[in-house]
């Protein structure tokens, strides 16, 4: 079995509840969703080649594997990494559930524990792979960031990924309205209001501004009227440079 990855690499776990974790990247190449924050935009589609970096936290040097790679290839590329930690990112990791099912299989005996990163809107591709999961990151996607409206979406995914510890993260943009927040609270609250929401605040990035850190603490306390666990976490390593 074989997958396109855009990025292979070990750094910090930057975002969420397990931020400042060190963690092993594979960064599925493809993407079901535009968001207008994207970051990885180099991984939106499939590309010849994957970017491995092999010194853990730095873009140099690099070394171009030819895609798509096999099961046995990641886990020799990933051996001398010290992380027993792997995140599934892309990109969109669930457009290839199958893949990260039998590459959670064959590394699991190693020791390895398994990060789902998603954009939380492919429920029934969850479902191929998630007893494989240890944590489950899922994103609400805000109708301002993606100019489409993923409610269902995202209750679906929720729904089915309740049954492994995670969390759910929403990026703030200064696009990001209270209203639309409060509708996410609530599909949330419907669910379970014990799961952990992290507001992220979007860096500035292309044609995305920052969010004003007023508006993002108006957030959390309408969060926090309905939620038991609402947090606001910045990308880390971005504030310390790291990939
Ligand atoms: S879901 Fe993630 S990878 Fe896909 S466009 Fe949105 S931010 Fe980018």
């Amino acid at each position: 079995m074989r997958a396109n990855f855009s990025e292979i690499m070990e750094s910090i776990q930057g975002e969420g509840l397990l931020v400042g974790t060190r963690q092993i990247f594979l960064r599925f190449a493809g993407c079901n969703l535009r968001c207008s924050y994207c970051d990885t935009a180099w991984s939106l589609s499939e590309t010849a080649e994957c970017r491995f970096y092999p010194k853990t936290g730095n873009r140099n040097p690099i070394q171009y594997i030819k895609n798509p790679i096999g099961i046995m290839q990641v886990a020799e590329l990933i051996k001398n990494f010290s992380s027993l930690w792997i995140s599934f990112t892309g990109g969109e990791p669930l457009l290839c559930a199958d893949y990260i099912r039998e590459l959670a299989l064959i590394l699991r005996p190693k020791g390895y524990k398994f990060l789902l990163e998603s954009n939380g809107t492919l429920c029934e591709q969850l479902a191929v792979c998630i007893s494989y999961l240890d944590m489950i990151s899922m994103d609400f996607k805000l109708p301002s960031a993606t100019g489409r409206n993923l409610w269902e979406e995202h209750r679906c995914f929720l729904l089915r990924a309740r049954e492994k510890p995670g969390y759910v993260k929403i990026v703030i943009t200064a696009k990001s309205s209270c209203q639309e927040l409060d509708r996410a609270v609530g599909i949330i609250n419907g669910i379970d209001k014990s799961i952990p929401l992290i507001l992220q605040p979007a860096a500035p990035y292309g044609s995305v501004h920052a969010p004003l850190m007023e508006d993002v603490l108006k957030m959390q306390e309408i969060a926090m009227k309905s939620l038991d666990d609402v947090r606001v976490i910045p990308q880390v390593h971005r504030l310390i440079n790291l990939i």
